[in-house]
């Protein structure tokens, strides 16, 4: 992983040689700080001045895709003409864009039930939030006194095993957060390819140039399907982490950085 502004002369020369551009980020970790709570993950005046005048730039789409709920991240974000991907891509919109994932409806009756039994099994532990997003579940764990970990760990994996065993659902634990979703094959990454196929079929394709930017482990997915596509994929917050990312930044404030530039350049 190569660290975006040691190598930015070649990225440069990448976004400008490329007519049309697609910019995907993350939400939470990526265009806002990491925080206590969800809650508390509020997108600053500087960034949403400049996703909103990147999202003005002709040649170039600017998406947020999330694990929040849709209605969530679109308020969070509240820039009119981008696209907002939620619920890890099971409802998109924006500009060309209308897609619910056609298993939604009869998933989230499942995961509402899922959901009343984790807020009634975990409700109980100080500090664990308990988000019902319709079709995914998350349950934050980050304001939890450290002795009681395990036990968040133990009550969330009896409430889930079950329904994961018989194939109804998947689970993934990321920043201090175990997220329950449906286990159909749909990802980020899916919905960064969905949202390319959107945007290339009234373009030459091989001519958009994908760039993706998130922070966890559910982005991963959304690496690989840039990488596919020859774009650029760029984790924030390095650590020691794994990652198919082929760049990195090192916080929520070098992505504004990166945008600033990108405001510059196109
Ligand atoms: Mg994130």
């Amino acid at each position: 992983m190569q660290y975006v502004f040691n190598v930015w002369e070649s990225i440069y020369r990448r976004i400008r040689q490329s007519q049309n551009r697609l910019l995907l980020c993350d939400y939470d970790g990526t265009l806002t700080a990491i925080v206590d709570s969800p809650e508390m993950a509020i997108l600053s005046d500087e960034t949403r001045k400049l996703l909103g005048s990147l999202a003005h730039k002709s040649g170039l789409l600017v998406g947020v895709v999330s694990g929040r709920a849709l209605s969530d991240i679109k308020e969070r974000v509240g820039i009119d003409s981008i696209i907002y991907a939620g619920n890890h891509g099971f409802e998109i919109e924006g500009p060309g864009i209308q897609f619910i994932h056609p298993l939604t409806e009869e998933l989230g009756s499942i995961m509402h039930l899922m959901g009343t039994v984790l807020k009634r099994t975990l409700g109980r532990i100080k500090g664990v939030i308990v988000e019902d997003k319709g079709v995914t579940l998350s349950v934050h764990y980050r304001m939890v006194d450290d002795n009681q970990l395990t036990e968040v760990t133990s009550a969330f994996e009896n409430t889930v095993s079950t329904a994961r065993k018989l194939g109804k659902v998947k689970t993934t634990s990321g920043k201090k957060v175990h997220e329950v979703r449906p286990a159909v094959p749909w990802h980020k990454g899916n919905a960064v390819q969905l949202v390319y196929d959107k945007f290339a079929t009234s373009r030459k394709k091989g001519q958009v140039l994908p760039v993706y930017l998130g922070d966890d482990l559910t982005d991963e997915d959304a690496f690989k399907a840039v990488n596919d596509l020859d774009g650029l994929s760029i984790l924030v917050g390095a650590g020691s982490q794994v990652s198919a990312a082929d760049y990195y930044l090192n916080s929520p404030s070098e992505v504004n950085l990166f945008l600033a530039e990108l405001l510059k350049i196109i």
